[in-house]
C-alpha cells in the first residue's frame, strides 16, 4: 500500500469533515464535540482536534485518524478505508495495488470455492459421515454447522485438488497460493494439504475467508493444522469468529472474550454468548490485541489454566458458559 496515497488522502481531508458525515459536532474552542458513534452515551465525551488531525473518546478509550475512524464506523481494513478515502479524496490509488487487489479477489474466490467443497463433503456424503457423527456428538448443532460452514476434508492425497482442478476451473498453482496444497514430490500435480480433517473456515472481520484450520480426527500429524501465510492470512493478525462476535462485544458492554480452540468458541456462540473469539492455537499476539481492540476495551482471556502444556484439554462447555456468565455480570474479570 502506497504510504504517499495515504499522506495525500489525509491533506486533502478534514478529519472535521470525515466525522461530521455521521456524528453531530459542535465547536468547542480549538476541539469539536459530539455523541460518541461506539458506545450508547448521553453526554458527549467524543473529540475531534483538527490540528492534530485526530479524534478520540473519552468514554470508551477509542481514537485514531480519518483512517482508523472510517475502519471503525464501517467495520474495514485498512486498505478499504483507503480506497473508500481516497475516492472521495479524488486521489489515484497505484496500479500496483489494483493488481494486488484483483489477486485477492480471485484467491478469495479460490477459497470460497474449497470451503464449499468440503462443507458439501461433510453434510451431504458418505465419506462425510463419520466426521459429521463426530461433530454431532461432540454437541454441535446441524444450524451451527451450517452458519459456520464446518466441512470435512476427506483423507488421500488430492481429493479436494483434484476435482477443483477438474470440475471448477481452479488451477493448482492458485491453490498452493492461497495455502490449500502443496506441490507433488513425485512429478506433475499438487497434493491437499489438509487431509482427514474437520474443516474450520476462519474470517476476517468483514466475513470474508481468509484461511483454514483443521482439526486431525485420525492418523498421523499435528491435532490441528491452520493454513500457511498467504497474501489472505496472517495468524497473528486473526481471531476465529471476530466477524460474527465483533456486533454482540460492543453490546456486551465492549467486553471480549477469547477462548483457546475453534470448538470452545463455537460452542460458546451455539450457546449465546456470541461476543467469544478463539485465538488461532497460539500465544496471543499484539496484532490479535489490535483487531479486538477496535471492537472491546475489556479483553477477557478464558484459556485452559494449563494452556501451555502439551496436554492441554480444553474447557468443558458448562464451565466455559458458566465462567463467560459470570464474567459479564461481574466487573472484576481480568483487564488486558
Ligand atoms: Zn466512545
Amino acid at each position: 500500500m502506497s504510504v504517499g496515497a495515504t499522506a495525500e488522502v489525509k491533506s486533502k481531508l478534514s478529519v472535521v469533515d470525515v466525522v461530521g458525515e455521521t456524528v453531530s459536532l459542535k465547536k468547542a474552542g480549538t476541539t469539536y464535540k459530539g455523541l460518541c458513534p461506539f458506545h450508547g452515551e448521553k453526554t458527549p465525551s467524543f473529540v475531534v482536534t483538527p490540528v492534530r488531525e485526530n479524534w478520540h473518546c473519552f468514554g470508551c478509550g477509542l481514537g485514531g485518524d480519518i483512517f482508523s475512524f472510517v475502519m471503525q464506523r464501517d467495520s474495514l481494513t485498512f486498505p478499504e478505508a483507503l480506497r473508500q478515502l481516497a475516492t472521495k479524496a479524488g486521489v489515484e490509488i497505484d496500479e500496483r495495488t489494483k493488481r494486488e487487489d484483483a489477486r485477492r479477489a480471485r484467491l478469495r474466490q479460490v477459497l470460497d470455492t474449497t470451503i464449499a467443497f468440503y462443507h458439501a463433503v461433510l453434510i451431504g456424503s458418505k465419506i462425510g459421515e463419520p466426521a459429521l457423527a463426530y461433530l454431532r456428538d461432540r454437541g454441535f448443532t446441524d444450524a451451527t454447522i451450517e452458519r459456520h460452514q464446518l466441512g470435512w476434508a476427506p483423507a488421500g492425497w488430492d481429493h479436494m485438488a483434484r476435482q477443483l482442478q477438474a470440475k471448477r476451473d481452479i488451477r493448482g498453482e492458485e491453490l498452493i497460493e492461497v495455502g490449500l496444497a502443496s506441490p507433488s514430490q513425485r512429478g506433475r500435480g499438487v497434493i491437499d494439504k489438509f487431509r482427514a480433517r474437520v474443516i474450520f473456515p476462519i474470517r476476517d472481520q468483514n466475513g470474508h475467508a481468509t484461511g483454514l484450520g483443521g482439526r486431525l480426527l485420525e492418523g498421523e500429524g499435528p491435532k490441528y493444522l491452520n493454513s500457511p501465510a498467504t497474501l489472505l492470512f496472517d495468524k497473528s493478525r486473526s481471531l476465529y469468529l471476530i466477524d460474527k462476535a465483533k456486533g454482540p462485544m460492543r453490546k456486551a458492554g465492549n467486553t471480549a472474550v477469547i477462548v483457546e480452540g475453534y470448538t470452545d468458541a463455537l460452542m460458546a456462540h451455539q450457546a449465546g454468548f456470541e461476543n467469544v473469539v478463539a485465538s488461532l492455537g497460539t500465544a496471543l499476539t499484539p496484532g490479535q490485541i489490535a483487531l479486538l481492540t477496535r471492537y472491546a476495551s475489556r479483553i477477557v482471556l478464558a484459556y485452559d489454566v494449563d494452556a501451555a502444556g502439551e496436554k492441554a484439554g480444553t474447557l468443558g462447555v458448562t464451565a466455559l458458559a458458566s465462567l463467560i456468565g459470570q464474567l459479564q455480570t461481574d466487573d472484576s474479570g481480568v483487564k488486558l
